[in-house]
Parts: C-alpha cells; structure tokens; sequence
C-alpha cells in the first residue's frame, strides 16, 4: 500500500469543495505520517481511546475527527481538541458534549447523524428526531456545541441505485434544515465503496480509510 500515493490520488480526483478525512482506525502511527507527510491535516477515527491515544503521539497540528458512535462517558476524554464530532444521535449526548466543552472552554462543532440505510445495526436517527433535537429549547440554549450539517452511511451493497436514493435523501434533508438554519455547512457522506456517488449526490465531506491505508486486520 503506498499511502501517500493513495492519498494524492484522491485528492486529484475530487473538487477542492470536497473535505477528505482520513480514517485511520486500527492503522499504526507510521501509518497516519505516511498521509501527513503529503500535507493531509484532517484524519478521522471512531473509538475515542484511540483517537486520544493517536492525538498524545502525533503532531498536534493534525485535526482530529470522531466518526463512530459516542457513549457519553467518552466525551471527556476528546472534548480538549477534538475538532468535529460526525455522529451524534441525541439531545442527551449533545447536553454532554456541551457540558464538558464548558469546562474546556470550547465550542464542539457536530453532526448529527442521519439514518439512511435500511441495515437495523446501523446507528443514527430520523429526520422528524433531527428536527426535535434543532428545536428544542435545551439545544438553542448551548453555547458550546454548533451543529454544522449531517452525516449519513449508506446501505453496503453494490446496488448503485439504492446507495443514490439514499444520499439523494440525506441531500434533500441537509438542504431543506439548512433554511432554518443557517450554522449548516457539512454534509458528511461517502466512504471507500461509495464516496464518487456521494460526491455526485452532494457530499461536501467524505470519510475514507480502506482505500488510503488498506484494509483493516481486526485480528
Ligand atoms: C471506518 C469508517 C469509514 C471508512 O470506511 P472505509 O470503507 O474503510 O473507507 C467511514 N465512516 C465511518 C463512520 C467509519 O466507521
């Protein structure tokens, strides 16, 4: 696997509007300098032991993402740099969030995450929950957390048309929120099977990790 190469690939590939996160979980450290190394900044990871564990051991300037779902005594340990939270699925985490943010002294941008796929294991919530959440009073009262778009993951499945639907729903959801509010500027969607039909659906922000760094060994 030639990181850099990979890395430099896609980004020739895709507009200069499109954002690439880097997914580096279950990778070594050489491995995320291997992608830094080609001035790539911004690297995603979706447990939080290993993202804080990757954060102590690398460059600071790096802006970490977290992508996979949080459990609220986990907020604590990111809350200190962690740069944007893709997956958040409720008002309770986000009243952690904005509490452990307080004490930091910072403003936690997030996503919320939108369910798409037709997968029961997949996480995230519907768009009426996404409204509640944008409109409750316990949410516009924060001051330390900013919901900057949606995430979403498509069904995994090499049926191209069912992954369009439901980008193409996720795309019509973000534009429809964001008249009513305006902090929206993300729509994180597009991963290594299907980031080219995202990007055609109206991704702004694609999280890729197999196809920079290789596959994963959970062994
Ligand atoms: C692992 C992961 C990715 C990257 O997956 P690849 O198929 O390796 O590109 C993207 N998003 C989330 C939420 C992930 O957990």
């Amino acid at each position: 696997m030639d990181i850099a190469e990979n890395i430099k690939n896609i980004k020739t590939e895709i507009s200069s509007k499109v954002t690439l996160v880097a997914i580096s979980k279950t990778k070594p450290n050489e491995d995320v300098m291997a992608a830094y190394e080609t001035g790539h900044r911004i690297f995603g990871e979706n447990k939080v032991q290993e993202m804080v564990e990757k954060w102590e051991n690398l460059p600071k300037d790096i802006q970490w993402h977290m992508v996979g779902h949080v459990q609220r005594n986990k907020v604590k340990y990111m809350v200190t740099f962690v740069d944007l939270i893709h997956a958040v699925d409720s008002l309770k985490l986000l009243k952690e969030i904005e509490k452990q943010a307080k004490k930091s002294n910072r403003t936690i941008q997030c996503l919320l995450q939108i369910k798409i796929a037709e997968e029961d294991t997949k996480y995230g919530i519907n768009v009426d929950k996404a409204e509640e959440i944008l409109q409750s009073e316990a949410f516009q009262k924060m001051s330390h957390v900013k919901i900057v778009g949606l995430m979403g993951m498509a069904t995994l499945t090499d049926n191209e048309e069912k992954i369009r639907k439901e980008f193409s729903f996720l795309k019509d959801t973000f534009d429809e929120l964001q008249k009513k509010q305006p902090s929206f500027t993300t729509l994180s969607m597009g991963m290594s099977g299907d980031y080219k039909i995202a990007i055609e659906c109206g991704s702004n922000m694609i999280r890729v990790g197999s196809s920079i760094f290789g596959e994963r060994n959970y062994n």
